[in-house]
């Protein structure tokens, strides 16, 4: 038998320190030529990789090859541990015993897959706040827009759904990248299926932040990227109900996903191959797999509380700051993740993202978030919310796993000095 390096902690008395991420000591020039010490606050756009997890790999390197073909030592125990990445993933998750989990390279890609196996004449209903990898795949869609509160979320959702005649999917995200803040996912769920309809939930921004559990929340579908999740290979994963995935058409056509071809080609049945055509990316598979196991081996209280303090930390610096305005769909009390969007009065978010990495070492996000719908929204009528092109834009600094209390404090001091030029 072969054995595999990756292990599933959700049942194990294993309880292990919070780990430590690749890079951490990582030093960068700012002006004048200094070197000092990198504060990466761009964890939203793609977190830092987690020790583990590079381990993880490295240990998946010296014997690699194609996985379910070959009957060599090396291809056996690529297998083994592309199969029990899947295993690890689904239980992360919280996945139904009879849910498939299709390996993707992204959330992106996830949302396109789901898209092509919508059955004929599936409606989807979307909010306007959605990142454009939940917002724009979808063949037929009815748009809402930004909810003024979470009850309002779920009575727009109440409305549209009656409204659509044949199936229908509700398609949310449970942490906007832009605000940070947690969407009512439970409450949508339950007026989806009141209505007969499902729920896809993108949950690329939760998963780094906050446990998830698709079956306690009754979610039909679920979408994460391994680059999020400290396991930056290119990895990501659909995760729900296998019957409207075996329904279609293979989302490549190729080896893997058939399973006789002639003058006619018979597909694999099984979700899973039939949409994994082609040699998958088993080291992406593996480096997901140990984030998730490294994230439930410390367990959530931990993380969880050193990342609200952190925040709570960010958030009340920059409320000090004349001129700085932090971005919110639901008022500053709506619980969030680790992410913060602001603008600086008199400032283009271009300007403070550049002076902010060529100046004092600091990474973070400017631009619209690939969600342009919802930033415009947030910053309608804000003067001091324009990009150079003229159209609204904003500043996002995100934290997780490795991030310190001098990075944040160096953010803050950063952007006083900052506003306070002339
Ligand atoms: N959904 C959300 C909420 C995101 O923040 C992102 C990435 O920024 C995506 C989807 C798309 O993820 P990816 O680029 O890994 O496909």
């Amino acid at each position: 038998t072969v054995t595999t390096t990756t292990r599933d902690f959700r049942n194990s008395a294993e309880v292990r320190p919070i780990p430590t991420i690749v890079g951490a000591d990582l030093s960068v020039p700012v002006r004048g030529g200094r070197l000092v010490g990198y504060a990466n606050l761009d964890y939203a756009a793609s977190a830092p990789c987690l020790t583990p997890v590079s381990e993880a790999v490295a240990a998946a390197l010296p014997a690699y090859s194609s996985v379910h073909r070959g009957a060599g030592y090396a291809s056996q125990l690529t297998t083994a541990r592309y199969e029990q990445a899947r295993h690890t993933v689904r239980a992360f998750v919280g996945a139904r015993p009879s849910d498939a989990a299709v390996f993707v390279r992204n959330t992106t890609d996830a949302t396109n897959l789901l898209a092509r196996c919508l059955p004929e004449g599936t409606t989807v209903v979307v909010f306007e706040t959605e990142h454009h990898a939940s917002l724009l795949p979808w063949p037929d869609v009815v748009r809402l827009p930004a909810p003024a509160f979470p009850g309002e979320a779920v009575r727009a959702a109440d409305e549209a759904l009656a409204a659509v005649e044949g199936p229908a999917l509700l398609v949310v995200t449970a942490a906007s990248n832009v605000t940070g803040e947690l969407w009512p996912v439970a409450a949508l769920a339950h007026i989806a299926h009141r209505h007969g309809a499902r729920i896809f939930v993108d949950a690329a921004q939760l998963v780094p932040h906050r446990p998830l559990n698709l079956t306690a929340l009754d979610l039909d579908y679920v979408a994460f990227s391994g680059h999020k999740l400290y396991a930056p290979f290119g990895a990501g994963v659909l995760v729900g109900r296998p019957d409207w995935l075996t329904a279609a058409d293979p989302y490549l056509r190729g080896g893997g996903a058939s399973k006789a071809v002639a003058q006619q080609v018979e597909w694999c049945e099984d979700a899973e191959q039939r949409h994994e055509a082609g040699t998958p990316n088993v080291l992406g598979a593996i480096a997901l797999a140990a984030a998730c196991d490294a994230l439930s081996a410390t367990g959530w209280t931990p993380l969880v509380r050193e990342e609200e303090r952190l925040l709570s930390r960010l958030r009340a610096g920059l409320a000090t700051i004349e001129g700085v305005r932090e971005l919110g769909l639901w008022g500053p009390e709506h619980p969030r993740v680790g992410i913060v969007s602001f603008v600086v009065e008199g400032r283009t978010a271009r300007e403070v993202a550049e002076a902010l990495s060529a100046e004092y070492g600091i990474g973070v996000r400017d631009g619209k978030f690939c969600a342009h719908p919802f930033v415009s929204h947030l910053l309608g009528g804000l003067e001091d919310g324009r990009c150079q092109d003229g159209t609204a834009s904003a500043v996002r600094a995100s934290i997780g796993v490795g991030t310190a209390e001098e990075h944040v404090d160096r953010l803050v001091a950063a952007l006083r000095e900052l506003a306070s030029r002339s």
